[in-house]
């Protein structure tokens, strides 16, 4: 018999007074318990909506069905058949929008917890499974990666399986790419992406930190004077946007990539760390994104009063409404209808204020949502001591003006076929932010899979 309870099993969670003074991940996770009665909830339909929803077509009900029957690994392994990040989706997909909106127990009353139950396998499996992957035999070709976020860490993983000689070049000094670097450790706990380039490593992928490609080495050379066959960009989105409004460029003022950089990556929110941020005060976040979420939390958790400044409405805010309501509960203060006009500072150099000015919503805009204009006489200046500008992100032109006939979109994204990562350049593929803009994992995920089966027709052909 299916549990026909309305809602789902809540998660678990660290309480908001509790986790707004720690980096500790805030969902804690489903007990085997909780696990088994909410996989009892799947109807398990025969023309499975959910699966539809999913951009990899994991195999839900099946796995939702092993989980019921208390079978952990097995419903583990039928997930690895589609995704490689499976502890890393079920946490940070948006699956209110993807798999859990087509679910038919949404209809009346709350979907299915997919991504949660699709958390638990994941982390039941990296609890209880200590099996080394075995190295396949290699098959003499060799490709290069450029970048380590999901997208580039699929591909490889891919590549490799398959028996290819694989190198990933990563400017950073850490792999991981937005996964380490922009996603906060309370959200997204770095050992589990570790854990995800251990098994790469153990399967023969080769990772080279503190290579920019572009700079240190082209894609050319690569492929030219190195032996590399083919190559994939999966080189993200990485380069802020700005708003170009006065005062940018004070001291205090952050993009949200170099902000969430410092205090993730280079561990700024450790006491002992050497790496310099701004603590306590006032800090603004212009931005109404998970980007902005993300970055006002972590200023909320180094002590700081923190606003969002939103020029339109709670109603249109683009992040996920768990994101809003965790930031809401830990006390993060959101000012609505509010545009910034410019960033006054101090005199010596530093952040004083943020004059901002009120706004109302017109008509709508060619994205169908209401124009925000100005309220005259509405302007206010607001104290700060800090400004974090997370206003999106766009791909780094650095890799097209180095690469010889590579074409890119007038906004910077790689041109590319939608299902083979093609790029105009034979032997180049590319997927991910890189191609899309500034998109979500399981997508970026998703290209670096579909990219590592056309470089395997590819080479095989070749
Ligand atoms: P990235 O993850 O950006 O990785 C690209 C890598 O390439 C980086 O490591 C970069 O250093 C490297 N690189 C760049 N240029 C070069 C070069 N020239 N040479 C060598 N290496 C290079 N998505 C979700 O689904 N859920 C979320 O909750 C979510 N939250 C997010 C929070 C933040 C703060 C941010 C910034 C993004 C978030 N996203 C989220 C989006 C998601 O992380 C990205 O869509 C995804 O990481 C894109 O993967 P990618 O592999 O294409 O690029
Ligand atoms: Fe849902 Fe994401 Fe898992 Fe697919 S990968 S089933 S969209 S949580
Ligand atoms: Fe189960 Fe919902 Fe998918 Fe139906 S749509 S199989 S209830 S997860």
């Amino acid at each position: 018999m299916p549990n026909m309870a309305m809602q789902k099993n809540p998660m678990p969670s660290q309480s908001p007074e509790e986790r707004q003074h720690n980096y500790l991940e805030v969902a804690l996770g489903y007990t085997p318990e909780q696990a088994i009665d909410e996989a009892k909830r799947c109807l398990q339909c025969k023309n499975h909506p959910c699966v539809g929803g999913c951009p990899v077509r994991i195999y839900i009900p099946e796995f939702i069905a092993r989980i019921a029957q208390g079978e952990f690994e097995e419903a583990y392994q039928i997930i690895a058949k589609s995704s490689s990040l499976p502890a890393v989706c079920g946490r940070v997909c948006p699956q209110e929008s993807q798999c859990e909106s087509k679910c038919v127990r949404g209809i009346k009353g709350e979907p299915v917890a997919i991504g949660r139950l699709e958390r638990f396998a994941a982390d039941y499996h990296n609890a209880n499974c200590k099996e080394i992957p075995e190295k396949p035999a290699p098959n003499g070709h060799k490709a290069a990666v450029v970048g380590s976020g999901p997208a580039g860490l699929t591909c490889a993983g891919d590549l490799a399986r398959m028996g290819y000689d694989v190198t990933v070049f990563e400017a950073l000094h850490l792999a991981g790419g937005v996964l380490v670097y922009g996603i906060p450790e309370f959200r997204l706990p770095k050992a589990i992406v570790q854990k995800e380039i251990d098994t790469l490593k153990q399967l023969g992928v080769k990772i080279e930190t503190n290579v920019v490609i572009g700079k240190t080495i082209t894609i050319d050379e690569l492929m030219e004077e190195y032996g590399f066959e083919a190559v994939f960009i999966g080189s993200g989105a990485g380069l802020p946007k700005f708003m170009n409004i006065p005062g940018e460029n004070l001291k205090g003022v952050y993009s949200a990539n170099e902000f969430l950089t410092r205090i993730n990556l280079m561990k700024a929110y450790q006491n002992a760390s050497h790496t310099p941020i701004q603590r306590g005060h006032r800090v603004a976040v212009v931005g109404g994104g998970n980007v902005a979420m993300d970055a006002a939390r972590c200023a909320r958790r180094l002590g700081a009063e923190v606003y969002i400044i939103y020029r339109r409405t709670e109603t249109e805010l683009p992040a996920r409404r768990e994101e809003v309501e965790h930031a809401m509960e830990e006390g993060i203060i959101f000012k609505f209808l509010t545009n910034p006009l410019a960033i006054d500072g101090d005199g010596q150099g530093w952040v004083k204020s943020i004059r901002c000015q009120e706004m109302a919503l017109g008509e709508p805009d060619a994205s169908g949502r209401r124009r925000p204009v100005p309220v005259e006489g509405s302007e206010m200046d607001i104290p700060m001591d800090s400004v974090i500008m997370a206003l999106g992100t766009s791909p780094n032109p650095l890799i097209k003006a180095t690469t010889e006939g590579l074409e890119t979109q007038k906004w910077g994204g790689i041109i590319a076929d939608e299902i083979t990562g093609q790029t105009s350049r034979e032997g180049i593929f590319a997927g991910g932010d890189a191609v899309t803009g500034a998109a979500t994992v399981i997508l970026a995920m998703g290209a670096g899979k579909n990219a590592a089966a056309a470089m395997d027709e590819y080479m095989r052909n070749k």
